[in-house]
């Protein structure tokens, strides 16, 4: 899929901006503080239903000003569409197609991207959290029900660690209350374990080509859910009572914690790297090749479960990257699209199809 035109009016330091983008290779190419992330930013907000890095929708309206609003206009093989998303003061509004649209899902279904920023590079030492979110995001944009079997369950568990809280503090809570909760947990978790399963199964198979290709058949990958699931089987039910015993069996250490202990908001994202595990013992030059094989993989998957490949935004990493490995990642960029944001284009010099200058939340296309 491509994405053909951005509009955006009043989004962080553009006042008004109207871009085209081409099929192939698209640079981004201003100092810094000009632009270049908040146009990714803005893109990237139609295929993860919020920014990556704000805090709340208000940050991304232009200082001074009452409210945002942008839209896309994308292409893939059933056709053309498009997506609007606006705000101002509280009314917020999505569209899909020129129609208003209720459910942010709607528009994650719609428009594929993966995005690959600096930020990224923590993924392999980071906490466990910032790898579920990578599973989620990536997940959802695969998986059409995903993303409400997860809000769902974040919901109940909301509600069961506030009936934990209550009796840790001695209030009385009718125990039926809290099996009610942790049936519905139960529920929900045993679809968010088996789709987090097979999304991971078939990342691992390209993750470890392209970690092979990198490097030069070195490296030896593997990636898997780590979980508080031991059984192996892939029968929902079997699934969800075995979370429901686990839940009833540590009920008495969870209202010591006044929260729930297990579950998949508790799950990592193992990564096993020539048989050691990556968060321990990786180099930086091998975790960035696992971050890359990662991102890579994540398009790769998309083609895979949907027929197309994503948009691909690389903000700024390109220059992290070595000679090798950056490379690798734009000889790849045939039968995709890539937008790329730099400050000197150096990096990908020789590959790009369109150049668009960035100044002072303008953009001017170049070539
Ligand atoms: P770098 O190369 O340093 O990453 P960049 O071109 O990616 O730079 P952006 O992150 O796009 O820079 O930010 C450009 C400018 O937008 C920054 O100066 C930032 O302070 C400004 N900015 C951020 N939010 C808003 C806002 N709500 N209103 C106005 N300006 C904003
Ligand atoms: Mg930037």
């Amino acid at each position: 899929m491509i994405i053909k035109k951005i509009r955006a009016k009043n989004f962080r330091n553009i006042s008004e901006c109207e871009i085209d983008f081409s099929p192939g290779v698209n640079l981004l190419l201003g100092k810094n503080a000009q632009g270049k992330t908040n146009i990714i930013e803005s893109i990237y907000i139609f295929s993860r239903g919020r920014s990556f890095r704000a805090r709340e929708d208000s940050d991304l309206i232009k200082f001074g000003e009452e409210g945002f609003n942008i839209g896309i206009e994308y292409e893939d093989f059933k056709g053309e569409g498009s997506l609007e998303y606006s705000l101002y003061g509280r009314e917020r509004q999505r569209k899909k197609n020129g129609y208003k649209i209720k459910r942010v899902t709607e528009m994650i279904g719609s428009f594929k991207a993966v995005l690959f920023y600096p930020d990224d590079l923590g993924l392999v030492k980071d906490g466990p959290d910032k790898r579920r979110e990578f599973l989620n995001i990536a997940a959802s944009q695969c998986y059409g029900s995903y993303m409400k079997y997860y809000s769902d369950y974040k919901k109940a568990l909301e509600n069961r660690n506030a009936l934990l809280k209550l009796i840790n503090k001695g209030f009385f809570v009718d125990r039926a209350e809290i099996e009610s909760w942790s049936e519905s947990l139960s529920e929900y978790a045993s679809f968010i374990y088996l789709i987090r399963k097979e999304y991971l199964k078939k990342l691992e198979v390209y993750s470890k080509k392209i970690i092979i290709d990198i490097s030069g058949g070195r490296e030896e990958l593997f990636i898997s859910l780590d979980s508080d699931i031991l059984i192996e089987d892939e029968e929902r039910n079997i699934i969800k009572e075995e979370y429901k015993r686990i839940l009833r069996s540590s009920i008495d250490r969870e209202i010591a914690a006044g929260v729930t202990l297990f579950g998949p908001h508790r799950d990592d994202v193992k990564l096993i790297l020539n048989g050691k595990e990556a968060r321990l013992f990786a180099s930086q030059g091998q975790q960035r090749s696992i971050v890359l094989s990662l991102k890579l993989g994540e398009g790769e998957v998309i083609k895979e479960l949907c027929g197309e490949y994503p948009v691909f935004l690389l903000d700024d990493v390109l220059s992290e990257l070595d000679n090798d490995r950056r490379r690798y990642v734009l000889e790849g960029s045939k039968n995709k699209q890539f937008i790329i944001s730099s400050c000197s284009g150096d990096e990908c010099k020789g590959f790009t199809d369109r150049e668009i200058d960035v100044e002072g939340g303008r953009f001017v296309i170049k070539r």
